[in-house]
């Protein structure tokens, strides 16, 4: 029996997960990659690894509330992924578990938990007070990696139920590194005029040996990306975040804050992201980036 389940699929999420054993006692791990098992277990009292051909949702949803049957666990923790998300909505709805997303913190009160979560979109945080059972999402960068426990935790494999419907899944197109696991982003926005101009950006990313995004309305709007950086997109934490005419409207900044260092380069000396960025350059990007190529070129002497 344990008290808590969380689920991942990324063995940094696991790791990162594996803290709340401190809050909330005994914790087994539900994961779908048997590859990140053995490394899981020594953080996890138990491992679960759930088969499945594709990741359909309802269908790992039941392996998981069998699961919650079997070890009796009123917690339920998932990252705030579009994975995580929908399963801890489905598993919610089932177990008659409270709901709490977007957590950023968790701390305990007697027999309560309180949840600091995000809200507004990101532009205030509020304290929730629960009892279990209740699922929660935790937000990227939340929590720090656990240490291991003593001794390694049992895996055990299970065969998700047949899915009911059939699911089809098509990879992204990777273009060299993913901006979550970059040292650099470089962020562009709509001071971008046209799609061939993200050229620049690319290059300067890759001279850079980073990745490139850029904010939800050139991925969403205008279909120049198939991702975008932000609350809504991905929650980066690079050592370099530059953003190219991006104005630092909460809902993109909330993506970044992870960032060690913010360099941002837009033409309004008034733009809400100076107030968050480390450096500014006010300039038109169209000539800044090219300065800023032409200098790295040059000193790697191409
Ligand atoms: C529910 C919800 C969720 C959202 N989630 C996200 C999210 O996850 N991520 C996200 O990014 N957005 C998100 N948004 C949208 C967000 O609110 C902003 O609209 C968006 O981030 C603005 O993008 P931007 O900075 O590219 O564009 P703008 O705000 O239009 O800024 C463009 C900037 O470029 C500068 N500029 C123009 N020309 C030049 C030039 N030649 N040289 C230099 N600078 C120039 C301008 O001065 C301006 O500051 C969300 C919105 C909603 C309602």
């Amino acid at each position: 029996m344990v008290s808590a389940l969380a689920y991942a699929e990324e063995i940094s999420w696991a790791k990162q997960l594996a803290s709340l054993s401190k809050l909330f006692g005994d914790i087994a791990l539900v994961t779908p990659l048997s590859d990140n098992a053995e490394e899981a277990s020594k953080y996890y009292k138990k491992v679960y690894v759930v088969k499945t051909k594709t990741f359909e949702p309802i269908s790992v949803g039941k392996a998981i509330e069998n699961i919650v049957s079997k070890e009796g666990a009123k917690i339920l923790i998932f990252p705030c992924t579009n994975k995580g998300r929908m399963l801890a909505g489905i598993l919610s709805g089932k177990l008659g578990a409270i709901p709490v997303t977007d957590v950023i913190n968790v701390s305990s009160s007697g027999e309560k938990f309180i949840m600091t979560k995000l809200t507004f979109g990101g532009n205030a945080k509020v304290d929730v007070e629960v009892e279990p059972p209740f699922t929660l999402c935790i937000s990227a960068g939340a929590l720090k990696e656990a240490e291991t426990r003593g001794e390694a935790g049992e895996i055990e494999e299970l065969e998700a139920p047949e899915p009911q419907i059939e699911v089809s899944f098509e990879p992204r197109k990777a273009e060299g590194v993913s901006p979550e696991k970059a040292e650099v982003v470089v962020g562009a926005g709509r001071g971008i005029k046209k799609k061939e101009d993200l050229d620049m950006i690319k290059e300067l990313a890759k001279l850079l040996g980073g990745a490139w995004s850029v904010t939800r309305p050139l991925a969403a709007d205008y279909g120049w990306a198939d991702s975008w950086i932000g609350i809504s997109g991905l929650m980066i934490s690079p050592k370099l975040y530059i953003a190219v005419g991006i104005s630092g409207q909460p809902h993109h900044m909330m993506g970044v804050r992870g960032s060690k260092v913010i360099v941002a380069i837009n033409n309004d000396e008034s733009a809400p992201i100076f107030e968050e960025s480390d450096y500014g350059v006010v300039g038109d990007l169209y000539k800044v980036v090219p300065v800023l190529i032409k200098k790295l070129k040059e000193r790697r002497g191409r």
